[in-house]
């Protein structure tokens, strides 16, 4: 069976030794030292000031919203997973989708000021598959009404932005270890904010609200990630420019093969520090795809239709008109990228991409 994504894994050596590490020092969870050390690297690594290691990707969308105060509307993509929408409705507050540009796939900038309203607090954008939002027409627009700005970067590790990592931009920028992503700690997610001060309420709010061993600064929630999943981060980390260079040795294969103009649609147009993270494809309509995926599992591959359906059509939110965001879930197809894959088995999966959209 060929998958979307399989997780990388280490040498299990390497992990061994973090194990007995971990058996030694008897100290299992609670901002062990892994968890700092991994924190440190990750700093290092991506080049950001603050960043803290949580339990998973969408505890760090909860916590972003809750440490920054949010209330009433938040602006927000319909083209993304669903916890970019649970997490707002979850901390008590109102989704409102702003549609797509189609070519980016990310929220269009453009059509975001006509939806802002006096209860509008805040803009929570995905750099979906890694590709970096417009972030310098967002910032425009949040500053001039005020409101803060959240990116929920879970695929977007490695991506850059004006030589940057993209995790630097927005008041917070999360992003999720979970074992699909590029980069993983078997689950895990992290916050990256500049201000320290944020930094430290979202401290308080990972660890229960704790600000001393029996006081507590706020209500907080566990959003604490253990040394066993520090571990996991730490091995891989090694290995994330090997990773991050396949990805992209991925996609090149998959576009030589499949050209952009056989699928008589539109292709993710990569914006620059774009990280290769997922390989999805557009197809002429739903009916191309559904036989697409059913040829690909006919062959024992699978691939996920990311990200369908439509987060603005969910039965828990206001429904919003979302066109384009709409047409796309219907016909897009992430194609599997996993660092085992070969380039006979991507050579395998076009010839059966192309011969079914072509009979
Ligand atoms: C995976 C993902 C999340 C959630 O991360 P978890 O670590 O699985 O909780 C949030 N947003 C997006 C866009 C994701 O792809």
């Amino acid at each position: 069976m060929i998958n979307v994504t399989k997780p990388f894994l280490p040498p299990f050596e390497e992990y061994e030794q973090y194990l007995k590490g971990i058996w030694d020092r008897v100290w299992l969870t609670n901002n062990g030292p892994l968890v700092n050390e991994l924190e440190l690297k990750l700093k290092d690594y991506l080049g950001v000031n603050h960043l803290l290691f949580l339990s998973n990707g969408t505890i760090a969308l909860q916590i972003a919203i809750k440490a920054l105060g949010l209330k009433g509307e938040i602006i927000t993509t319909p083209f993304s997973f669903v916890a970019t929408t649970s997490s707002i409705v979850w901390e008590g507050c109102e989704p409102v989708f702003v549609d797509i540009d189609r070519k980016s796939l990310n929220i269009d900038p453009a059509l975001i000021e006509a939806a802002i309203t006096p209860r509008t607090s805040a803009i929570l954008a995905t750099h979906v598959f890694g590709n970096p939002c417009d972030i310098e027409a967002i910032e425009k627009i949040a500053a001039k009404h005020n409101l803060k700005v959240i990116y929920d970067g879970a695929h977007a590790f490695g991506t850059t932005y004006k030589g940057r990592s993209v995790f630097e931009f927005g008041d917070i920028c999360t992003t999720s270890f979970h074992a699909t992503k590029l980069f993983h700690s078997t689950e895990g997610g992290a916050v990256v904010t500049k201000d320290s001060n944020l930094l430290r309420e979202m401290s308080f709010l990972r660890n229960f609200g704790h600000n001393g061993p029996e006081t507590f600064a706020t209500v907080g929630i566990n959003g604490k990630n253990s040394e066993f999943h520090a571990a996991m981060g730490l091995c891989n980390l090694k290995y994330i420019d090997d990773i991050l260079a396949k990805r992209k040795l991925i996609w090149d294969t998959y576009h030589k093969r499949m050209g952009h103009a056989n699928l008589g649609g539109i292709t993710l147009n990569e914006q620059a520090g774009f990280n290769y993270a997922y390989c999805p494809f557009i197809f002429e309509s739903e009916q191309v795809l559904l036989k697409v995926i059913k040829e690909l599992e006919g062959h024992k591959i699978s691939p996920r239709r990311y990200f369908y359906p439509c987060l603005s059509t969910l039965n828990y939110v206001k429904p919003a008109n979302t066109p384009i965001s709409g047409d796309i879930a219907s016909r897009i197809l992430c194609l599997p990228s996993s660092h085992d894959l070969t380039e006979e088995v991507i050579d395998m999966i076009a010839r059966i991409v192309l011969r079914t959209i072509n009979n």
